[in-house]
């Protein structure tokens, strides 16, 4: 027997790419699956960031790039939180990632060991209490309700709060609910921080730019008094359709910063140089596409929540943020990945139990709504014939 570390007997998994591997598998059988799973964008790339990552290769940016990113990268995010949050952000806190899930790890493995605690939303992204596990700290879910439209709650969240607290994770848009949390809950979180000035923040902002129904997003960095304690995660994969790329950027605050610096130095050197000068293309040219693909999300998720809405045993809030419907289904009697594996398999509709995202998922699924309009409500069409022929198993 190899005599591996037992932390590795808990990490965890992100089940979309499972499933993902999976509906693959039946379209390779000839299988006519309509993918509302996976959570990335069903757009190409813009084109003129492409043509700059082609560019950047001919021009002979081959090499390693400095640890951290370049710097005209790291100017054009500060200068891009600054134009669009009001907010001043030295090129100097600014890391170039490869994604935005390092961001999430490295936090967590900074403050992650046993004996301490770490928040994390539940329903949330799955990686969060996967790596929290991995490290040994304890994970305390802070639930994520639908009675609140899937905000957070800034009251529950303090109340979780103990001296053994080093990191709370926040994801506004959230996914997998598609819940915005609006200015004055995210202010009463900040306040009743002020109480916790030992306790890290570490904000998930990957889908900023997604907000519906004229909400605003409000970025963390606009909060004075937690600055020095927070690390901002966001990237280029969902805004800018760029999953496959491996592009993101955190924001770290004093020491924090060498430590993801040194980590990076450890791990993977830097990010491909190519991709950083799309990145920079990304930030600094046209910013059409990227609003044309939101005005398009935000079409879908008017037909798919009035979709879901007429299924039988199923309810749906309106997401106000990401391209995620979180749809109620305790009424169909389905336990929820049971239902997400048989709709897979008997009408090749992917969707994904809200268990992955929690425990507190239980009795939801995920819908991405990143898929065009007319496979949507086909989807939704089959679900419906489903729903009403087959009794819960
Ligand atoms: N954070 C959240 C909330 C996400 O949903 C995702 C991707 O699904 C990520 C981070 C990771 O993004 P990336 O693909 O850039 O690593």
């Amino acid at each position: 027997m190899l005599k591996t570390v037992a932390n590795f007997d808990r990490i965890g998994e992100e089940n979309a790419f499972a499933v993902l591997a999976r509906a693959n598998a039946l379209v390779a059988q000839g299988r006519d699956i309509i993918s509302l799973g996976i959570g990335q964008p069903d757009f190409r790339t813009p084109e003129f960031i492409v043509e700059a990552a082609i560019k950047a290769l001919r021009d002979g940016h081959h090499g390693y790039t400095a640890a951290n990113g370049i710097l005209p990268l790291r100017e054009a995010v500060a200068a891009d939180l600054h134009k669009r949050y009001g907010v001043e952000v030295s090129p100097e806190s600014v890391m170039i990632m490869p994604g935005g899930k390092p961001t999430m790890f490295m936090s967590i493995l900074m403050f992650g060991e046993p004996g301490a605690e770490i928040m994390y939303p539940d329903p949330g992204f799955p990686i969060y209490r996967s790596m929290i596990e991995y490290t040994g700290a304890t994970p305390v879910p802070v639930p994520i309700r639908e009675e609140n439209g899937f905000a957070f709650s800034a009251e529950e969240t303090l109340r979780l709060i103990t001296p053994k607290t080093r990191l709370i994770i926040v994801n506004s848009p959230a996914n997998p609910t598609g819940g915005v949390t609006g200015k004055a809950e995210v202010d009463r979180l900040v306040a009743g921080l002020e109480k916790w000035p030992d306790v890290a923040i570490m904000s998930d902002e990957i889908y900023d730019h997604m907000v519906y129904d004229g909400e605003k997003h409000v970025c963390l960095l606009s909060y004075p008094s937690i600055r020095d304690r927070l690390i901002l995660l966001n990237g280029w994969s969902k805004t800018y359709a760029m999953t496959g790329w491996r592009l993101g950027y955190a924001v770290f605050p004093g020491k924090l910063y060498d430590y993801a610096r040194k980590l990076a130095v450890n791990l993977h050197s830097c990010v491909n140089a190519s991709a950083q000068f799309a990145g920079l293309a990304a930030l600094t040219g046209p910013q059409d596409e990227v609003w044309k693909m939101i005005a398009e999300f935000d079409k879908r998720r008017i037909v798919v929540v009035a979709g879901l809405n007429k299924l039988p045993g199923v309810s749906c809030v309106v997401p106000k943020g990401a391209f995620y419907a979180f749809p109620n289904i305790k009424g169909t009697g389905w336990k929820a990945k049971e239902l997400a594996n048989t709709l897979l398999n008997e009408t090749g509709v992917v969707t994904i139990g809200g268990p992955d995202f929690g425990i507190l998922g239980e009795g939801y699924l995920r819908l991405s709504y990143a898929n065009s309009t007319e496979n949507i409500l086909k989807a939704l069409d089959r679900m419906g014939e489903f729903l009403a022929s087959r009794k819960a198993a």
